[in-house]
């Protein structure tokens, strides 16, 4: 998986090789076995907006026969730590989402499809796609935060 980030030396409440390794190992714990090696994420940050949106994730890579393989995460600058982590995590689960072919955006009809079924009309945070996300993130962190805290016990 290659990772690159955009201009966000500063800005993120963590070095990027921190944040780097956070999202590998979020990737990790969501693929499993699954092969996600082909994956390229960009992340990049933002200026807060209106809506109070922390974070987002974008691909337009999709095709008839392959999952996208080129995806975007775009987050706001100078979140506090527990907020970029979380949300870190919340955007790797819809990255997951995508790369499996879980979450299919449809890019002339622009219709959301979850597992194969077309969904209409829900209100955003209700989605099945939002819901396993909100789900997921805190589990993530709360495995990345025993995770650094093993390493650093192995060191001690
Ligand atoms: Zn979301």
């Amino acid at each position: 998986m290659k990772i690159l980030f955009h201009d966000t030396q500063g800005k993120m409440p963590f070095e990027q090789t921190y944040v780097d390794q956070a999202v590998r190992f979020f990737a990790d714990t969501l693929f499993g076995d699954t092969c996600y090696n082909n994956l390229h994420l960009e992340i990049a940050l933002t200026e807060p907006e209106e809506d109070g949106c922390l974070g987002e994730t974008i691909t337009y890579d999709f095709d008839e026969v392959s999952t996208p393989e080129f995806i975007d995460i775009t987050l706001v600058k100078h979140l506090s730590d527990e907020d970029f982590m979380t949300t870190l995590a919340h955007e790797m689960v819809h990255v997951w989402q995508l790369a499996t072919g879980s979450l299919i955006v449809d890019e002339e009809t622009l219709n959301i499809s979850w597992h194969k079924f077309v969904n209409h009309g829900d209100d955003y945070n209700d989605t099945p796609w939002e819901q396993e996300a909100n789900e997921y993130e805190s589990i993530l962190v709360d495995k990345w935060k025993h995770h650094v805290d093993a390493a650093k016990n192995q060191k001690t």
